[in-house]
């Protein structure tokens, strides 16, 4: 098992890759770990053809960190999105839904998962877990925390079932609740009670201007995410699943968080929508004394501009072409310009997180 130095950020490669980069310029960029996404990995080629392959690490050809989610995430978002019926529903039993591209009936169950992610063969697994969607009652939302715990339950059953004792891997629980401190609470103290190598912090992001206790400007989702942290003892790894703006980060490590993931800066990166160092771009985000600046390369002010994106990064983008070719590229949907602008948001995310060490 790899051991990283935490914190680490991790970007998504959702479908196999990481959006308009290959696993070789992860390597250049220094990219310590991927989050791959079981669910579309299962859909578009087979965890069995992945297992008969040797792996999915073998497959992409990445030696470095590779952590599976549940498949959760994307079955919730769809039943959210289409809204509950009789295909697409979850129950304690599991989740039932109709794959939305080859049109079949699908059940995904704690079990499931595991056994997905064990044909898959990471470093780290993560269990299905239940989030709280939507505008649900307290009652809702107290029966979601309740499952939550059966499943996380289930899947450890069956990870010591598949694996033995001595996997080598890791496996995280995802600790729900949504904006309700106490559910949080119990959620985390159930979860603590069926111990779990990493802890991470689940639902939708909490972004509300509602402050409380510390009344600070970040808000109540900062609050909540040093709750949670807090909760967890330090002797476990902590997820902060999908925090992904790099001084919501910075935070997060400041209250105990210690690996992260998000498709901010790849999806950021193909709109023209840049994480530079302070002074290079138009608008300056702080944290304490740590400060970057955003730069939108679309906009018509670089139309004539000979610099690099940012002339203190020494990526292949920065060190290759100017910020108005950049645009151009970007501007027409060229590949290469996706690939370069993707490269420069990483190497700044890989840069941050060392900032943070
Ligand atoms: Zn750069």
């Amino acid at each position: 098992m790899i051991k990283p130095k935490f914190p680490i950020f991790l970007p998504d490669a959702t479908y196999g890759s990481v959006k308009s980069t290959t696993f070789n310029d992860l390597k250049e960029i220094g990219t310590p770990g991927v989050v791959t996404t079981t669910l579309h990995i299962e859909n578009a080629i087979g965890s069995e053809y992945i297992k008969e392959f040797g792996g999915i690490k073998k497959f992409f050809g990445w030696e470095n960190l590779l952590l599976t989610d549940s498949g959760g995430w994307q079955v919730f978002s769809l039943i959210n999105s289409k809204g509950a019926s009789s295909k697409n529903k979850a129950t304690e039993a599991g989740c039932s839904f109709v794959d939305e591209k080859t049109g079949k009936q699908r059940l995904l169950t704690p079990e499931s998962s595991i056994q997905i992610q064990y044909n898959l063969d990471p470093d780290i697994l993560t269990v299905l877990d239940f989030p709280i969607l939507g505008n649900a009652t307290f009652a809702q939302r107290k029966e979601c925390v309740r499952i939550n715990t059966v499943w996380a339950k289930r899947a450890k059953t069956a990870y010591v079932n598949t694996y033995g004792d001595s996997s080598g891997k890791l496996l995280g629980a995802v600790i729900q609740g949504g904006n309700d401190f106490e559910l949080r609470k119990q959620s985390a103290q159930e979860l603590l009670e069926l111990d779990f190598d990493l802890y991470n912090f689940g639902g939708l992001p909490l972004h509300t201007p509602i402050t409380w206790k510390t009344k600070s400007e970040e808000g109540f989702y900062h609050e909540m995410l040093q709750y949670v942290s807090e909760l967890i003892p330090s002797s476990k790894t902590k997820y902060a699943m999908g925090v992904g703006q790099p001084t919501d980060i910075a935070f997060c490590v400041d209250v105990g968080w210690q690996i992260f993931d998000s498709v901010l800066p790849t999806r950021n990166a193909r709109h023209g929508y840049l994480y530079v160092s302070e002074g290079q771009g138009e608008e300056t985000k702080s944290y304490k004394n740590l400060s970057h600046d955003i730069l939108r390369v679309k906009k018509e002010d670089y139309k004539f501009d000979e610099k690099p994106v940012d002339a203190n990064c020494k990526c292949e983008c920065c060190t290759t072409v100017s910020r108005a070719y950049l645009r151009h590229l970007i501007r027409i949907n060229e590949p290469a310009g996706f690939r370069l602008a993707t490269i420069h948001n990483l190497w700044f995310y890989q840069r941050w997180m060392e900032k943070l060490n």
